[in-house]
């Protein structure tokens, strides 16, 4: 198996201190496996992209040293493969139309809980939409112990989610008619046979999702490591939403030791390719097996 690793960051602002984290790690492992490091911008959520953060995303990424081994895949640019994708999960009866308003589902609500999926939603739709036109179409999870998925993160150890109680049939085309988050990622990943995904531990909660919608559409499930996010001072994970400057471009290896800093890697280096070297070998002593 050849490695191949990527970096997925949505443009909806620069790179700040917690993406950089992501980054470099992903960017880290895949040098110590000797593998490929793609970078994918996730620009499926059109609303949210703020224009030119990812041409800034890029630039910041190349003067902090690190390069895509590919051309960048965009998600903007993939909408046949995630209808190709939806096609054969429809025909294979994996999916259903549902016609619940966020309200209703708000009022049924069983468990909050996702970055990605809003609101858990209780299957009012499985079988029928009750005279309400279509909005959105729901992933049908499993029952019982089908609904249990567990794997093992390379990093936060052993994970185990239950799709049915935790989770509910979630959506992979929303009711605005874009695609999910969820299904652009799992379509993404294994149309570019990524063998491993390194990411922040916020999407943790999602893998379960991925991993059972990969098991759906008949693709492998690569490697999993979730690194710790970053908390700014007030214990908020960093984002533009709470904050987060953007990375200085002209001070990259000060913000890269400290980034490395936070994945326990503590490495003083004179220039990018030494703290590079560095930093991948102490990486490859802990993670690359
Ligand atoms: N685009 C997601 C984010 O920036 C990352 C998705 C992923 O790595 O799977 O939070």
């Amino acid at each position: 198996m050849s490695y191949r690793g990527r970096f997925a960051p949505s443009p909806t602002g620069p790179l700040h201190a917690g993406s950089l984290v992501s980054a470099l790690a992903s960017f880290l492992d895949a040098r110590a496996h000797g593998g490929s490091w793609i970078v994918r911008i996730e620009d499926v959520d059109a609303p949210r992209t703020v224009p030119g953060a990812a041409d800034e995303i890029l630039a910041t990424l190349a003067h902090f040293g690190m390069h895509s081994d590919e051309a960048p895949v965009w998600q903007s640019a993939r909408g046949d493969a995630y209808q190709a994708a939806f096609e054969r999960l429809q025909t294979a009866g994996f999916i259903y139309p549902c016609g619940c308003t966020r309200r209703e589902i708000a009022d049924s609500l069983v468990h909050a809980h996702a970055r990605h999926a809003t609101l858990a939603y209780p299957g009012t739709c499985r079988d029928g939409l009750h005279g309400k036109p279509a909005r959105a179409w729901r992933l049908r999870v499993p029952d019982g112990d089908a609904a249990v998925i567990t794997f093992v993160d390379r990093w936060q150890g052993p994970q185990t989610q239950n799709l049915a109680t935790e989770v509910g049939d979630f959506a992979l085309k929303r009711a605005d008619g874009l695609w999910a988050y969820q299904l652009a990622v799992v379509v993404d990943d294994a149309d570019a046979s990524i063998t491993h995904i390194v990411r922040g531990a916020d999407l943790l909660d999602s893998t379960a999702r991925q991993i059972y919608l990969q098991q759906c559409l008949g693709v492998p499930t690569p490697a999993y490591l979730h690194v710790d996010v970053v908390n700014n001072d007030a214990g908020e994970k960093l984002s533009k939403q709470t904050g987060a400057a953007p990375l200085d471009r002209h001070a990259p290896l000060e913000a890269l030791v400290e980034a490395a800093r936070h994945l326990g890697i503590h490495v003083s280096a004179g220039s990018l390719d030494a703290f590079y070297s560095a930093a991948t070998a102490e990486w490859a002593k802990r993670f690359a097996r």
